[in-house]
């Protein structure tokens, strides 16, 4: 077993290499290409000075309407040509400010550049936001009364708003910023980007967006703050410790699983634990901390949407499994002694890794397993050795 797995582990991480090279060649040059201006797009930006406004396009011109329904693409910053247009679109913005947003496919230009008026703000400035991307959303929806710069006559119209949204744009310098906006700033956003969308209906949902609930719980402190140990002695914990988590979407700008992860390790730092899983602190989710007692200084490292691939035919009998959401008890449970793993990392790399160690001073192996168990809603206990069991 020593002499195959690492020559085993080799063959995976080379693998894995050679597929990842594989597919950034294959992405890179379209994204490149779609980020500069067309012939088209110059002519109607540069068809008058950098003071003169846009006549908006109307949904009620079927030519026009064309536009308005394309999904519009992202722009380069910093760049002359997105600054000439977008002090036009300011132009513009400014002689229809009641409509308190403006996005660029309303005056004819695909592309995802928005002006919002920051009600939120002291003074409420007005604020261009280049590339804008909803990261989460809260579950909580308002019904908001909007008017719509497109479609004068139509409007007001009823339209479902997520109260709080996290949103990711860059500035016309190129800087990158991350907020959580709500309410009717974040309505007026969702208003803007729906344009952007070629569409009227609120943005789609994210399937692996955090939930509203799980916000309010991960948000509700700060990122140095212990989230409570879930214990399987309270029966509303247990439903929770019991239940299949789902995947999480790797990235290290996401500023709520930023703030799970630091907080996870924060309820782990006030025990003497060597590993933690997300459900343990109330949160249906795959990530895990984990003490590499295999590696030199023995540091806690975190993996997202860990999974067991392979495993070794032997299985080991190991002595005082225990868990910080079982009190009071420890077993002999029946551990693999070598697995397989997959897992993400925060900065969206994956990677496949074979895990030794069952003895007293490196049980790796067995932290990965009781860990990877909490994420299928399974606990240590389920896994104590039958023999022992009937004793
Ligand atoms: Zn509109
Ligand atoms: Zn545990």
């Amino acid at each position: 077993m020593r002499v195959v797995y690492p020559i085993l582990a080799l063959l995976l991480v080379l693998f894995s290499f050679l597929n990842c090279k594989k597919q950034n060649d294959l992405i890179e040059p379209k994204v490149v290409d779609s980020l500069f201006y067309t012939t088209q797009e110059k002519a109607w930006i540069y068809a008058a000075d950098s003071s003169t406004a846009f006549t908006p396009f109307s949904a009620l011109d079927s030519q026009q309407l064309i536009v308005l329904k394309k999904t519009s693409k992202n722009v380069k910053v910093p760049n002359d040509t997105t600054t000439y247009l977008v002090r036009r679109m300011l132009k513009t913005y400014a002689q229809y400010a009641t409509y308190q947003n403006l996005a660029a496919p309303e005056i004819g230009i695909n592309r995802n550049i928005i002006i919002v008026k920051r009600l939120d703000k002291n003074g409420t400035p007005t604020e261009v936001m280049i590339n804008p991307v909803i990261t989460q959303h809260s579950n909580s929806t308002s019904i908001v009364q909007e008017i719509c710069l497109t479609l004068p006559n139509n409007y007001p119209a009823s339209v479902e708003r997520y109260n709080l949204i996290f949103l990711e744009y860059y500035d016309l310098e190129g800087i990158k910023h991350s907020e959580m906006i709500e309410n009717q700033t974040a309505a007026l956003v969702q208003h803007a980007m729906t344009h952007l969308g070629g569409g009227v209906l609120p943005v789609t949902i994210d399937p692996l967006a955090f939930t509203g609930q799980e916000i309010d719980s991960i948000m509700n402190q700060a990122d140095s703050v212990p989230m409570r140990i879930f214990l399987t002695t309270i029966y509303t914990d247990s439903l929770i410790l019991r239940k299949q988590s789902i995947d999480v979407r790797p990235d290290s700008n996401d500023v709520v699983l930023m703030t799970l992860i630091k907080r996870m390790r924060a309820a782990l730092a006030t025990t003497t634990g060597v590993g933690i899983a997300a459900p343990q602190v109330g949160i249906n989710r795959n990530i895990i901390w984990v003490k590499r007692l295999d590696k030199p200084g023995k540091p806690f490292e975190v993996y997202l949407n860990p999974k067991i691939v392979m495993t070794s035919s032997n299985t080991v009998l190991f002595n005082g499994d225990g868990c910080l959401s079982v009190p009071g008890i420890t077993g002999r449970t029946l551990r693999w002694a070598a697995i397989g793993i997959e897992y993400d990392l925060l900065d969206g790399t994956h990677h496949t890794e074979v895990v030794q160690g069952t003895s007293s001073t490196n049980f790796t192996a067995v932290i990965f397993q009781h860990e990877i168990d909490h994420l299928n809603g399974i606990l240590f206990i389920d896994r104590i050795a039958k023999s022992i069991q009937n004793k």
